[in-house]
């Protein structure tokens, strides 16, 4: 077990990690859908709990209507008609004169139109009142003697809908219970019917009590009232708009009329024990998005962490190729003396030359692996000492003379006088040799390099490293900095390298109070450039004075130096040159 995942490839257990949080992402998602679903269906039953009371209050509004118009319209205006000749088919039919004609109908002179009456044997229509064609056609059409003989007890319908918009019509039959001998009724006004229906709509129990809490109906729902070709004839006040609404018809007796009420968006919650219940949508989605920021910052990680293992692995190759190929020059040319291989002494200086360059290479290449691992603790050491910066810069090209040489570069030195800095020189030393290393590893054979030191305005003292090879590209400016960080270009060649030599000269510049930065020299290769501070005095006692910066060509480009393959300008000497 521990050597099955001792043995597992980070990119195995990357991809396993990476499964773990699709699923919890997806196992995130199918639980934010449920929540939401959940508070759906919630939703959806408060809101049929809703539409379940509008058409209970609908309901109850038709059974108030109906009895409303049968006991304050219907009833008492028939009895009027009735009493004034209705009823007899010997007396005239006659129209109230006086108010005290209404007799216990108040209602009367505002509901009632003309009265009919009408004997079915003979077919003799009476009218009395306003003149209303309407009525005495309808009433003509609608009943007949065969028609009342075959219904047996008449007609059921207490309340006609002529459709002249003139109103509706109350009929009775009479006498009641038998076959009908005569019909008499009368015009019933929409004056009468408003009364009916305002009346209808004031009943405080539409809703029980629980649930209005005493509140108005106007207040909870509006209501209008249309006939069966669903004209309006009648309305609240207030008319509501909302999803909430009911449809009751108060049936065929009462002309078909049809209740619509609609519940006040605003009051519709409290119409349902517990109210709405709260969207749930806001908190799942936020919920979804924390969970997807938190996998897409664990991929991150992931990716940075893959990322990562792949430069040290580069690193480890790197550094492993940059110590073997001087230890192979090393061994090798020190064989060739201890076999007395050498034909003359010129070659055996030669040789020994070699051995020396190459170890002091590997010296160096081993100080920067040891300065990168002690930065990465926060352990540099820095021993500060007033230094000319100018005269380390002469040292430091004289170091580097010979492997320029070798490389087949020019060497050109440009320095001013009393460039005095308070600085760890063995520290400088290796940052220069960092970017004179690289400026031969990435230019071109024959090219010139530029070693300089100077004055920046301020006062500070800047270092340059320039050469004419393909420089750094802007966009990689800032990466070239990080530990492992190659460019693609030189992660794919035959260039050795560990990536750990520009992250070595920023944290040493750092270290140093200094900067360093990239760009672009000026035919075209990278420009290094480190600033830093100059040592107190020195720079108070310099400001303002002329001072001739002098440059010295050390090297030229050796013409007769072996052509640079890429192994050979990792390797510095090659065993032919022996
Ligand atoms: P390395 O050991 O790979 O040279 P460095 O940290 O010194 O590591 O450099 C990082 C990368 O920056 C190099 O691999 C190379 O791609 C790029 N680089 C550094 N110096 C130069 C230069 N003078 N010209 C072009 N590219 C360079």
């Amino acid at each position: 077990m521990l050597r099955s995942s001792l043995s597992s490839t980070p990119r195995s257990r990357t991809a396993f990690v990476g499964l773990l949080l699709v699923g919890a992402l997806a196992l995130s998602g199918v639980l934010a859908w449920q929540v939401v679903d959940a508070g759906r269906s919630h939703e959806a039953v408060a809101h049929t709990a809703v539409k379940e009371q509008a058409l209970f209050a609908a309901w109850e509004f038709g059974n108030n209507a109906r009895r409303l118009i049968w006991d304050k319209l219907t009833r008492p205006g028939l009895d009027v008609v009735a009493g004034l000749g209705g009823k007899s088919a010997d007396g005239e039919l006659c129209y109230p004169q006086q108010d005290e004609d209404w007799g216990s109908w108040p209602a009367g002179p505002e509901a009632a139109g003309a009265f009919f009456r009408l004997e079915l044997s003979t077919g003799e229509l009476s009218l009395a009142g306003p003149e209303d064609p309407g009525l005495e056609k309808w009433v003509r059409e609608a009943f007949s003697l065969e028609e009342a003989i075959l219904l047996g007890y008449g007609w059921d319908p207490v309340l006609a809908d002529p459709d002249d918009g003139e109103g509706w019509i109350a009929y009775r039959t009479f006498p009641e219970g038998e076959i009908p001998e005569r019909v008499f009724g009368f015009r019933l006004l929409p004056a009468g019917l408003d009364i009916a229906l305002g009346y209808a709509f004031e009943d405080p129990d539409l809703l029980p009590e629980a649930l209005t809490e005493g509140r108005d109906n106007g207040l909870l729902f509006s209501v209008a009232v249309r006939d069966r070709n669903h004209q309006v004839l009648w309305h609240t006040p207030t008319a509501y708009s909302s999803g909430f609404v009911a449809t009751d018809t108060m049936g065929s007796r009462f002309a078909g009329l049809e209740t619509v009420l609609t519940v006040n968006p605003k009051m519709a919650e409290s119409l349902t024990i517990g109210g709405f219940p709260a969207s749930r949508l806001p908190m799942a989605t936020g919920l979804l998005l924390l969970t997807g920021g938190l996998v897409a910052a664990a991929f991150y990680q992931l990716r940075r962490e893959a990322e990562l293992s792949r430069l040290r692995a580069d690193f480890v190759s790197g550094v492993s190729h940059e110590l073997r190929t001087p230890l192979a020059q090393i061994r090798m040319f020190a064989e060739t003396l201890q076999l007395g291989r050498v034909r003359n002494e010129a070659e055996r200086d030669r040789s020994l030359a070699i051995i020396v360059n190459e170890s002091q290479r590997l010296t160096h290449q081993v100080e920067n692996v040891l300065l990168y691992s002690r930065a990465e603790r926060d352990a540099l050491k820095v021993s500060r000492e007033i230094l000319d910066l100018g005269c380390l810069v002469n040292e430091v090209a004289e170091a580097f003379e010979p492997l320029a040489r070798k490389a087949r570069c020019g060497l050109r030195v440009e320095t001013t006088p009393g460039l005095e800095a308070r600085v760890d020189g063995a520290l400088v030393r290796q940052v220069l040799l960092n970017l004179l290393d690289n400026a031969t590893k990435y230019g071109p054979a024959g090219q010139t390099i530029e070693l300089g030191a100077g004055r920046a305005p301020g006062g500070r003292i800047v270092l340059w490293v320039e050469d004419e090879g393909p420089g750094i590209p802007p966009d990689q400016r800032d990466r070239i900095w990080d530990p492992y960080y190659r460019l693609e270009v030189h992660r794919a060649s035959a260039v050795a390298g560990s990536g750990i030599g520009l992250s070595v000269v920023r944290r040493v510049v750092e270290a140093l109070d200094g900067t360093v930065r990239v760009e672009s020299a000026e035919h075209g290769g990278a420009r290094f450039v480190l600033e830093l501070p100059a040592a107190r005095g020195a720079e108070s006692g310099r400001r303002g004075g002329a001072v001739t910066p002098t440059a010295v060509q050390r090297t030229a480009p050796d013409p007769a130096e072996e052509p640079r393959t890429p192994a050979a300008r990792t390797s510095g000497t090659r065993p032919a040159e022996a």
